[in-house]
């Protein structure tokens, strides 16, 4: 299985970004090539690329992602917008290029701001079509979206509407983001295969390149595209786990989005290590037995102090998050699920000798039910 993470790339640019992989225990990863929220890049001759190749090389990883910013907006009815779109695109092009590891960008599709889907999705194929004329072998991996705001690409048939208009359109490809099309409204937790009929009926299996899978804090059809850790979430870690296992994955790079957990900002730490190691099922040969001993003792300690709260945690999870729904028990108290759960362990002193990035790692362990 190809898995691991959005990495920074920032530093010694693909060196960096690999050796943060390996970190995680990651078999592939993804990068923006510069920060996400805006077009000013380094030349790739300054971004480590060789070195980062080789220390791919060596460990085996050979295909990485590349996701393009997501302030650029191919949708944009504004002149300057949409050019700036366009030429950031044909120069992401040919730095994917450069690193030739890396064989999609990820792009989010567009939004349509104060027009509407028709003209959006037109300009959007519009954008696509000149883009495409820096030849190369890249393609682009337009993004399944949640919906929220004017975005487009919140359904197969959008996304199929925009390849349709594309002359070039052997260079496009998808990228299923599981939190994005669980906010769509898709319902991937009871019937991802249905899901994935519709996908193959309206776009094609063949064009699935990219998988991101990120729990999500809304209920199915919310859009709102606010992702949780791997089991902390509505989504839940056994539907993200048959996704991952399932053969539309097979071979495809899978890459993690989800955000990092913390309760003082300035120390958030990843759960990527952690997810990846329980969706491989390699957490005792990544963390050792003591990791599944502290698991056992969670399950135990929280079937006592939730009072048999059903498997894993699941029912606490989805309760406090409908809890969260309704503005005056938000206000009374804000905790997410994970962070209360986090805040019980600390109180009742369970772990004493584990750092907060431990003890979130062993509920992320907890929602995977080892
Ligand atoms: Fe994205
Ligand atoms: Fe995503
Ligand atoms: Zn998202």
């Amino acid at each position: 299985m190809k898995i691991g993470s959005h990495v920074s790339f920032s530093g010694k640019g693909l060196l960096a970004a690999a050796e943060e992989a390996l970190g995680y225990g990651a078999t592939t990863f993804m990068i923006y090539t510069g920060a996400p929220q805006n077009t000013r890049r380094k030349p790739m001759e300054e971004q480590y690329v060789p070195e980062g190749l080789a220390l791919m090389k060596e460990h085996g990883i050979d295909e990485i992602v590349v996701h393009a910013p997501y302030i650029i907006n191919l949708g944009s009815y504004k002149t300057d917008t949409f050019g700036l779109a366009v030429e950031f695109l044909q120069s992401e092009i040919e730095r994917t290029a450069y690193i030739g590891a890396a064989d999609s960008i990820v792009l989010h599709p567009g939004a349509y701001t104060d027009k509407d889907a028709q003209y959006g999705i037109k300009r959007i194929a519009e954008g696509l079509n000149e883009v495409l004329t820096v030849n190369g072998r890249v393609h682009i991996a337009l993004e399944t979206m949640a919906g929220k705001g004017t975005e487009l690409g919140r359904t197969f048939e959008e996304l199929a509407a925009i390849m349709d208009k594309v002359h070039d359109n052997d260079r496009l490809r998808v990228c299923l983001d599981t939190c994005h099309v669980h906010d769509a409204g898709y319902d991937i937790i009871n019937d991802f295969d249905g899901v994935m009929q519709e996908f193959d009926r309206i776009i094609g299996l063949d064009r699935l390149a990219v998988i991101h899978v990120n729990d999500s804090k809304n209920p199915r059809g919310a859009r709102k595209d606010r992702h949780a850790p791997i089991g902390s979430g509505y989504i839940g870690f056994d539907a993200i786990h048959r996704i991952v296992h399932h053969e539309v994955a097979k071979g495809k790079p899978i890459i993690l989005e989800t955000p990092w957990i913390g309760k003082d900002k300035a120390n958030q730490r990843p759960m990527y290590e952690a997810e990846i190691a329980l969706l491989t099922g390699n957490a005792e040969g990544r963390f050792g037995p003591e990791f599944l001993e502290d698991v056992a003792r969670l399950r135990a300690f929280f079937d006592e102090q939730l009072g048999h709260p059903g498997r894993n945690g699941r029912d606490y999870v989805l309760a406090t998050w409908e809890l969260l729904q309704d503005k005056k028990q938000r206000a009374e108290d804000k905790r997410e699920p994970m962070e209360r759960l986090y805040d019980l362990v600390v109180e009742h002193g369970l772990f004493p000798d584990c750092s907060e990035e431990q003890i979130n790692m062993r509920l992320v362990g907890y929602f995977a039910g080892i």
